[in-house]
């Protein structure tokens, strides 16, 4: 090949990189209205083309807020066999990204050929108060992937380790940025982790607990509104079907820009079907490294519980954004944590200091960096490429 036609080959190349990368970022919504009519409108055009779709949205009932809702697309395949469940914004504000990636998922991966055997399923913003609110607990403070279960005697499990750290996570007065406690927050930090270690701290404090509900990571006392809606909604719609694959999409833990596998501990049978559909990519269980943790009520375990008679590969989609399973970034992720709830429940001393931590928050979860977006969507997309052949042949 002459050496012009080369140097033109790869310039058209750069060209249709950089054109296919506008429209990926594009997804990504600026709120929870846009993203919600963004997700309304494909949705509806899905139906005409697939007249046996349906969409689904449950109003979630505030006292603030009269436009809350969670929007359910169901796309039934012309054999009943496999269902794909994608779910987005349980941590209300992740909603932004699991928004994109749904999207992106509509446009990318819906064909004729997946829908011979494998039905979709397309929860959009389980939390629709903590999206627009941009916080990731419900209007109750409850994270919702703490409090997602069919039994009542989650809402009784005890966690000790939380009672150790519950005063020093939970400050109980206005935000300051400028106190000692906070310019010293990391020293401190690293002394409270000595004295319970690391791994309890991180553990007792993520696990989830039902007994503070103005403190982090409260999982509530009961089902919250929309989990009751969604439980009697999917033992529903789950029932014909012999394999369900179900991926909650979430931000926040782990290496920047990475996709990390996070599901909670399983049985034998189910890990291995598990590690077959997702083969070749590393799988961090929760118990098996001290960098990461195990959670009661979560999301991906409540639809296991349904389908508990049926083949099922739960999986959390985790996009890390400030290298929190780091020790470092771990303890800058906690401190922000803690600043937004504690201004949120006990308010701020400066405007100045609300202006600073919202900022914060938000980007801890929502990354305004293009490149960080583009890196995340194309992981789920490359993610995509692998597992849903595997998830579609796989004998059952
Ligand atoms: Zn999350």
């Amino acid at each position: 090949m002459k050496l012009c036609t080369l140097l033109s080959v790869i310039l058209l190349m750069n060209l249709s990189l950089l054109a296919q990368s506008p429209d990926l970022l594009d997804y990504y919504p600026n709120s929870y209205q846009q993203a919600r009519e963004k997700f309304l409108s494909r949705a509806n055009q899905i139906t005409k083309e697939h007249p046996r779709s349906r969409l689904f949205s449950f109003k979630v009932s505030s006292q603030v807020d009269n436009n809350l809702y969670v929007d359910l697309l169901y796309i039934p395949a012309q054999k009943a066999e496999r269902l794909l469940i994608l779910s987005s914004g349980i941590h209300g504000v992740e909603g932004f990204t699991g928004s994109a990636i749904q999207l992106m998922f509509l446009d990318h991966f819906l064909s004729d050929s997946l829908l011979n055997n494998v039905s979709i399923l397309l929860i959009h913003s389980i939390n629709p108060y903590g999206y627009k609110y941009l916080r990731r607990v419900s209007e109750n403070n409850v994270d919702l992937n703490r409090n997602s279960s069919l039994y009542d005697s989650l809402y009784k499990t005890p966690n000790p380790g939380y009672d150790k750290i519950y005063s020093f996570v939970n400050p109980r007065y206005p935000v300051n940025l400028c106190s000692a406690g906070n310019k010293f927050f990391l020293l401190r930090s690293l002394n409270m982790a000595r004295k319970v270690g690391i791994a309890n701290f991180r553990q007792g404090l993520l696990q989830g607990q039902y007994k503070y509900p103005k403190g982090l990571y409260f999982g509530g006392f009961d089902q919250e509104p929309q989990i009751d809606s969604l439980a009697k909604f999917l033992i529903q719609i789950s029932q014909p079907y012999k394999f369900i694959m179900e991926i909650d999409l979430h931000t926040g833990y782990g290496k920047k820009g990475h996709l990390h596998l996070f599901p909670n501990p399983v049985p034998g049978p189910t890990r291995r079907l598990v590690e077959s559909i997702y083969h070749g990519y590393e799988i961090n269980w929760g118990d098996t490294t001290k960098k990461f943790y195990t959670t009661t009520g979560d999301f991906i375990d409540f639809m296991g519980q349904m389908a508990q008679d049926k083949m099922y590969v739960p999986m959390t989609f985790e996009f890390g954004t400030v290298n929190s399973h780091t020790t470092l970034g771990g303890i800058k992720a906690l401190h922000i944590m803690i600043l937004e709830n504690q201004g949120h429940f006990y308010g701020y001393k400066h405007e100045r200091d609300k202006k600073k931590v919202t900022e914060k928050f938000l980007e801890m979860y929502y990354p305004g960096s293009k490149k960080w977006r583009l890196k995340v969507m194309n992981a789920a997309i490359d993610m995509f490429n692998h597992i849903l052949p595997r998830f579609q042949s796989y004998p059952i």
